[in-house]
């Protein structure tokens, strides 16, 4: 596959195919939604945080990508750098700056819909979870994995993280899905803008790569929707919806 345009981590180097026999779904059960850029109308929730604290993460993005840190220590060191002014950050003011990551335009629609076939939700984001159970809870979404921080008896952030969902195999959140809910995955669906929404693509029955970010994560969808309108993706879903098209 031409990688000119991944120009940092790219899934195809690391790992090979999943499931090279995957299956179209026959009746779509769960549709999993990446949060930042997908469900979230903003490029990442770490750099939400990092722009409002005036910090930046390139450097342990680059540690992290050249795998010479793991997700923890890539955590460990963002939490590191809000609170290198020695002042407590606590979680609730992190909800409250978090409060202003606007949704993505017809996602409410969109869950909506999918809610009326009767099929569930869920947010799988290496983002940080404070946004995605709010925003889950906002749209009535049915499950959320994401990455959390550790707070104290005070609810002061103590530096550490909690890891939810490991970037590079958000695959590995899918298959506990499928086994949690009894769910085949040839019955999912994934909703994701990058390259790292691709194992997830390559486990589930059916993947969209929505708005996209890379060529990669286009070349490993199934379909490609452009543009800013969750909406855009229902009609591709129309065929595996249990009423039918
Ligand atoms: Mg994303």
């Amino acid at each position: 596959m031409d990688q000119r345009s991944c120009d940092y981590y790219c899934y195809r180097n690391t790992r090979t195919t999943l499931l090279p026999t995957k299956k179209k779904p026959e009746t779509i059960q769960l549709v999993i939604f990446d949060m930042d850029g997908v469900i979230t109308d903003t490029i990442s929730s770490w750099k939400y945080l990092h722009d409002y604290f005036g910090t930046s993460n390139d450097h342990s993005v680059d540690a992290y990508l050249k795998g010479t840190i793991d997700d923890m220590e890539f955590i460990r060191r963002d939490v590191a750098l809000w609170l290198n002014g020695n002042q407590p950050i606590t979680h609730q003011r992190l909800a409250e700056i978090l409060a202003d990551v606007p949704l993505m335009k017809g996602a409410k629609p969109c869950i909506r819909a999918l809610a009326d076939q009767g099929i569930q939700t869920a947010i799988v984001s290496a983002g940080l979870d404070i946004l995605a159970r709010r925003v889950a809870k906002e749209l009535g979404m049915n499950h959320v994995y994401a990455n959390g921080i550790k707070v104290d008896a005070h609810g002061r952030l103590t530096g550490e993280g909690m890891l939810g969902v490991a970037l590079m195999y958000k695959d590995h959140v899918v298959r506990s899905l499928s086994k949690k809910l009894d769910i085949p995955v040839r019955n999912m669906v994934a909703v994701g803008n990058s390259c790292f929404d691709i194992p997830m693509f390559e486990t589930c029955g059916f993947g969209i790569a929505f708005n996209p970010e890379d060529d990669c994560v286009q070349d490993a969808a199934d379909v490609v929707v452009e543009g800013k309108d969750l909406r855009k993706i229902l009609p591709y879903l129309e065929p595996f919806m249990p009423t039918g098209p």
